[in-house]
């Protein structure tokens, strides 16, 4: 089941199902079928049972799933490739409806799975460590696109989807791409569908603040983590150019009014570049930033991905910083990547445009 056959010539005039939540399904379908609950079945059969086939759904009327068949389609990304790590991760290349392709990742610690997911094609970000960042954005991705991630990997890995975690950390910047991303969201803890736990899943940003406030509005939502790389604004301000538009002031002010639940934290994702920030100075500002505010940080040494500049830190030098930040009060682990070896570790994801 790797290669999915291109679609019919005129098969894409036909609407895809997939992707749409329960309001816009129920009123797409509303033509065909005078009974509501029909949509809730179609709902449960796609994005709970993972079946695409409208022959499969038994409990629908003879008429209504040939009506599917006929008028509508039910399609997620399809597996190009698939990369299997010495560590148990393994990488994937999905391609879309538009052959543009995109990364998504399963990794294991002990037994614990988590998918991370990619919100764009490329991103506009241009964080100068990541090497998605050197692609620009090419395109969103649609919430179809998003959740089919999540149910192409656990159909592969043959895995409940509700028993892992997501992370928002592919390709991409998730606040960019809100609507779509919170959408895909809302499918995938539904409990007529993938139903994962919202509190399994986490978003990770840039620091694109008026997204964390909004994000601070729904309910349910998922976590939040934040990428750092520095805490003072000239570092920042040239690591990542949205702290040019966003300050640390502002986007820690955010953090610090996001409503949290019990037992919840704000993420900290600290890569750590060999001699840029991680001196111990950094270190104390660092905790000087964080102090009074629910949070953890995960220093994520540097994985040279191919931008000449940066350089990986000793693993003495982690455990320096990270002990550094534990002495001033701060929750800190550091997180050697994954899937290193198959250019599926933090910041290695991307992708160089497709030919159609
Ligand atoms: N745009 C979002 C989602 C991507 S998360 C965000 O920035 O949060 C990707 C994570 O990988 C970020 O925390 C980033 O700091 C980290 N990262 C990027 N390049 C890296 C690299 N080469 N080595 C280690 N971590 C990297």
């Amino acid at each position: 089941m790797t290669h999915a056959p291109h679609p019919a010539p005129g098969a894409l005039d036909r609407p895809n199902l997939f992707g749409l939540e329960r309001e816009a399904l129920a009123e797409i379908l509303a033509p065909f079928t005078a009974r509501a609950f029909h949509a809730s079945q179609i709902y449960r059969w796609m994005y709970g049972r993972r079946v695409a086939d409208p022959a499969a759904m038994t409990d629908l009327p003879a008429a209504l799933r040939a009506t599917l068949a006929d008028r509508f389609r039910i399609e997620w990304p399809s597996i190009l490739e698939r990369r299997d790590s010495v560590d148990g991760s393994r990488k994937y290349l999905l391609r879309l409806e538009d052959a543009g392709e995109i990364e998504a990742v399963y990794i294991v610690y002990g037994s614990r799975i988590t998918l991370c997911l990619s919100s764009q094609i490329g991103c506009p970000l241009a964080c100068r460590f990541c090497l998605t960042g050197t692609m620009g954005l090419v395109r969103n991705l649609t919430p179809g696109e998003i959740v089919g991630q999540v149910l192409a990997v656990a159909r592969d890995k043959a895995f409940e989807p509700g028993s892992a975690r997501i992370v928002f950390m592919g390709m991409g910047e998730p606040l960019n791409n809100y609507d779509a991303v919170l959408a895909a969201f809302r499918i995938m803890v539904d409990e007529k569908g993938p139903g994962i736990p919202p509190r399994r899943v986490t978003l990770s940003t840039a620091g694109l603040v008026p997204g964390i406030e909004r994000l601070a509005r729904e309910a349910p939502r998922p976590r939040l983590a934040i990428s750092l790389a520095a805490a003072d604004d000239a570092l920042r301000d040239d690591l990542m150019p949205i702290n040019r538009k966003y300050d640390l002031a502002r986007l820690i002010a955010a953090c610090r009014s996001l409503p949290l639940a019990p037992r919840e934290h704000v993420t900290f994702e600290y890569v750590l570049l060999d001699g840029k920030n991680d001196r111990a100075e950094d270190a104390t500002r660092l905790a000087r930033l964080l102090r009074g505010l629910r949070s953890k940080v995960n220093v994520i040494p540097y994985n040279e991905a191919g931008v000449a500049e940066f350089r990986t830190p000793s693993q003495a030098k982690a455990e320096r910083f990270r002990d550094a930040l534990k002495t001033r009060g701060v929750t800190a682990t550091i997180r050697w990547s994954k899937g290193r070896d198959i250019g599926a570790a933090c910041g290695q994801l991307v992708r160089t445009a497709s030919p159609a």
